[in-house]
């Protein structure tokens, strides 16, 4: 089915926030068209029920993106952890040894995350959008409110 003005992507996310923006531009970057979907229109939006802590296990991906400059410019703190087990002290590891996570609230990693994604080439950035505005088509996806999509995949993360 083809209709007049309908917009074609490889993948639609449905949430653009910690996992969605990651998402979205690391597809980007492997050179897939992706259309992000956030119900909030507000790009300065962000999760308030969660702390401030990112594992260090997570920088690698932190790394990938780019974004642990970006954290660190906004004055996110290098972190580490120990860890109490029945066995004894897991000790904390040294940050000096660059094995660290970060420190940073929700209301300045998730506005800085979305401006990495929605920068990115290839990801086309639809605030404003629900999943209730979805009607599902054969092998497709498609917004019929305001604009028609046709999606190859969908993916909802779920927060
Ligand atoms: C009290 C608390 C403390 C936490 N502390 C930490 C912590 O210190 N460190 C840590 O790593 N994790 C923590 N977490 C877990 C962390 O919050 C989640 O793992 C993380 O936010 C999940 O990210 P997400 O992108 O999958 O979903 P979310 O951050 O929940 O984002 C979902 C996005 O989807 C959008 N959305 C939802 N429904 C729709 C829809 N129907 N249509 C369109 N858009 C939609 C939302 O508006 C939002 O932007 C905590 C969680 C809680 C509850």
């Amino acid at each position: 089915m083809s209709i007049a003005g309908q917009f074609e992507c490889d993948v639609a996310i449905v949430g653009a926030s910690i996992s969605g923006c990651a998402a979205a531009a690391l597809f980007a970057r492997r050179g897939l068209r992706v259309v992000l979907i956030e119900q909030r229109r507000d790009s300065a939006a962000y999760k308030r029920m969660c702390t401030h802590y990112i594992l260090p296990c997570a920088r690698p991906t932190l790394q990938r993106l780019g974004l642990d400059a970006r954290i660190e410019h906004k004055g996110g703190v290098r972190n580490s952890l120990a860890i109490w087990t029945r066995w004894g002290l897991i000790p904390a590891v040294d940050v000096a040894k660059k094995n660290f996570g970060y420190n940073v609230r929700r209301v300045t990693l998730d506005p800085l995350l979305r401006s990495l994604a929605t920068e990115t080439p290839g990801v086309e950035y639809w605030p404003g959008f629900a999943r209730r505005d979805f009607a599902g088509g054969r092998g497709a996806w498609l917004v019929w409110k305001q604009r028609p999509l046709k999606a190859s995949g969908v993916w909802f993360p779920r927060g």
